[in-house]
């Protein structure tokens, strides 16, 4: 299921290449509608065999156990071989900290789109073209792991239409709260 997932995310090389649909922001204006937005609440952590679920050190979804973990289940802290060669860099722990910095000066219960951290990262490293989408673009997906990682570690939640959403299966535009 992960290895799906996985691919579908765009994570694994060859599938990365193709081109993204341009982002869309989910502003708060829109979460007002009424259209229905299926259920993808957390759900509790599950247990496998006796083992607890974990969460991928790289793209922050959930880890269940399987039978050909059974030897070193306790070292695995990776999704799959692409999270594991891609090991979070200095700049996907730079995304993490401007999530949170502009969370914070967005004050409690407010809310910011991950393009928002892309934005800021990219346009403090490309000064010249602050705004052009091939600068960001590329960010989208790191900053999204990284708003993944940091629900992981207890910082924020994800929401889709004003509700906390799994980071592991929320799919299109989500918003980022302190929790
Ligand atoms: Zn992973």
């Amino acid at each position: 299921m992960h290895d799906s997932l996985t691919v579908m995310h765009g994570f694994v090389g060859r599938q990365a290449d193709r081109p993204r649909p341009p982002h869309r922001c989910l502003h708060v204006s829109a979460q007002a509608s009424n259209q229905s937005v299926p259920d993808r609440r957390p759900k509790p952590q599950s247990v496998t065999a006796g083992h607890p679920d974990k969460t991928c050190a790289t793209c922050g979804r959930t880890i269940t156990w399987r039978r050909k973990w059974e030897r070193d289940w306790d070292n695995i802290r990776f999704c799959s071989d692409a999270c594991r060669t891609h090991k979070p860099s200095p700049q996907d722990l730079e995304l993490e900290q401007t999530i949170l910095a502009l969370l914070a000066g967005r004050g409690r219960d407010k809310t910011i789109c991950p393009s928002e951290a892309a934005r800021a990262v990219a346009r403090a490293q490309t000064p010249s073209a602050p705004e052009a989408p091939e600068t960001w673009q590329p960010l989208m997906e790191p900053a999204r792991a990284a708003a993944r990682r940091l629900v992981a570690a207890g910082r924020i939640v994800i929401t889709q239409g004003g509700r906390i959403v799994d980071p592991s299966t929320a799919k299109g535009p989500i918003r980022l709260r302190l929790r």
